[in-house]
């Protein structure tokens, strides 16, 4: 089962998937968000455009990975989703600096984890619209103390409720460090996600992780020229890593405050661009289907 804004879905109906997009976020700072300080209306109707475009290049699924802390509001993903036919698929768990609540920060782990366990059981804030996974954030470079509370709280998460963890994560040694925790907290590998591990140039270490089962998220497609990804991608699938990817594009997204909708991403291209650009460099049909659809359902579904 997979939950989705509008409800629970089967794994099948989950189709061509993006892992890691944005509608939406808010700067100010967890301890400074409030939902009267934008209009969801206008959210909604700068980002459908961009969203229409995108279901119309054939996406089915728009997993939004903007957490609590970063602005995330679930009325607002619900509402793209009956305007848009996709389904989306929000998280529970925090980002990183002022994205973290104060008070957070004199939690213990298991209390982080029990709030986001009680989202999980009775939805996010009295919406009833429940998570699909877990997002945290690592700091580039060593883990401080704060970030390996909310990585265990995650990783606590993950084991009562069977979701996987997005882990924002950008350099090699932060990833290592992050699978000791992992190792210790027992935590089954194939629940974690490098998330943005693309963000790097070291294939090598993509291709370490990736053998002992961590999700190698993709994620960054189009922010730097395609034929890096192309080779990237190719070079992983050659290691026989094809059921260790995820492909995304964190475009977007609406900023709550000055910028609104001014500076958008548009999110179709990894369809009319990407994909077709896969295809012509001989990636078999077989293998972007696994990598945008049964990848996305095996590493989504909640058992
Ligand atoms: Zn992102």
């Amino acid at each position: 089962m997979i939950h989705t804004a509008l409800g629970p879905i089967s794994p099948d109906q989950l189709g061509r998937t993006l892992m890691h997009e944005h509608v939406m976020t808010d700067y100010s700072g967890a301890d400074f968000l409030h939902k009267e300080h934008y209009d969801r209306q206008e959210i909604v109707d700068t980002m459908l455009p961009y969203l229409l475009e995108l279901s119309k290049a054939g996406c089915n699924t728009f997993v939004d990975a903007t957490p609590a802390g970063s602005g995330r509001d679930v009325l607002v993903l619900k509402e793209c989703a009956l305007q848009s036919k996709m389904y989306f698929i929000t998280c529970t768990g925090t980002f990183k600096a002022n994205a973290v609540p104060t008070i957070m920060r004199t939690m213990e782990i298991d209390q982080i984890a029990e709030l986001w366990i009680a989202e999980f059981a009775e939805g996010i804030e009295s919406t009833g619209i429940r998570p699909g996974f877990i997002k945290v954030a690592l700091d580039d470079g060593a883990i401080s103390d704060d970030q390996k509370k909310i990585l265990r709280a995650g990783i606590r998460t993950s084991l009562k409720t069977g979701m996987a963890i997005q882990a924002h994560t950008i350099l090699p040694q932060t990833m290592r460090e992050a699978y000791t925790i992992i190792t210790e907290e027992g935590l089954p590998v194939d629940r974690y996600i490098w998330t943005h591990s693309d963000c790097q140039q070291d294939i090598p270490a993509m291709i370490e992780m990736g053998r002992k089962g961590v999700w190698l998220q993709i994620d960054s497609i189009g922010y730097i020229p395609y034929e890096n990804h192309l080779q990237m991608l190719k070079t992983l699938i050659a290691e026989g890593l094809t059921d260790q990817l995820l492909l995304s594009q964190d475009r977007g997204w609406y900023v709550v405050g000055k910028d609104k909708g001014k500076y958008v991403n548009p999110y179709h291209l990894f369809f009319t661009e990407f994909l077709p650009l896969c295809k012509a460099s001989g990636i078999p049909d077989e293998i972007i289907t696994q990598l945008t659809v049964t990848n996305p359902a095996r590493v989504l579904n909640i058992e």
